[in-house]
């Protein structure tokens, strides 16, 4: 067995054994499993299984990835947190360092967020609010480094956007998962990632890389960028 971390994304890690090779973040709630991932104890450190069937992030670096600015230390606005299967692996990467602002609008995925990550872990706190108007938590968010957006929307571009313009560090980076299907159901995907795009561009985001999630996620793409 060995654990071996992805070099450009510090903080997560390539776990083997006995034929098995599984992405693994460090567990920063010890002994806790937030959606029945399997935890892997290796010298004293323990691991948590990224799975990447629930987890576009994990998806986006098995489907070839370059880099991202997510790492120790990073502050992070997270919108669309659900109960917190993702950000949990984003906590762990970000460290005790770091922060995280989970936005959420459904109060029942809400409460289990909160039970499952924010309760337990000391560098997440929940936003309770819709992403659609980010003017509303301005007074409880900082700027950030990194931006994920993940709320399956079909202004869900605009809604980073207006995020973006509001919460994102000079040189922060965002990444947005763009579900065709949410945005239109009947037109060609290729079309809608490409209007979704022009609309981040349009807004002065430099689209960095861009990463098809299948197989895990059928008709999704992954849209890394930045502000110039
Ligand atoms: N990112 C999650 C993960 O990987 O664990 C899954 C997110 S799920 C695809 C989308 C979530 O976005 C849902 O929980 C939904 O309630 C939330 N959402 C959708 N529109 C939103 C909005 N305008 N404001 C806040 N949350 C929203």
């Amino acid at each position: 067995m060995s654990v071996e971390e992805i070099p450009p994304f510090k903080g997560v890690y390539v776990y083997r054994t006995e034929g098995q090779k599984l992405l693994v973040t460090e567990n920063l709630d010890r002994g806790f499993s937030v959606y029945g991932e399997r935890l892997f104890r290796v010298m004293g450190t323990e691991f948590r299984e990224w799975v990447p069937f629930r987890s576009k992030l994990a998806a986006a670096i098995l489907c070839g990835l370059k880099e991202w600015g997510i790492s120790r230390g990073k502050t992070v606005l997270y919108l669309g947190a659900a109960s917190g299967t993702t950000l949990s692996h984003v906590s762990d990467i970000i460290g005790r360092e770091g922060f995280a602002y989970a936005v959420e609008f459904a109060p029942r995925v809400l409460s289990q967020l909160i039970e499952r990550v924010v309760r337990r872990r000391s560098n997440v706190v929940a936003v309770f609010a819709d992403a659609r108007m980010p003017e509303r938590y301005a007074g409880l968010v900082d700027l950030v480094d990194f931006i994920y957006c993940d709320i399956a929307q079909p202004d869900q571009s605009r809604i980073l956007v207006e995020n973006a313009e509001l919460f994102l560090k000079r040189g922060g980076e965002v990444m947005i998962a763009i579900k065709a299907r949410s945005i239109d159901s009947v037109e060609e995907p290729e079309k809608v990632y490409r209007r979704e795009i022009r609309t981040m561009e349009d807004s002065g985001l430099k689209v960095l890389e861009t990463v098809n999630l299948a197989p895990y996620e059928e008709d999704h793409i992954m849209v890394r960028a930045r502000y110039e």
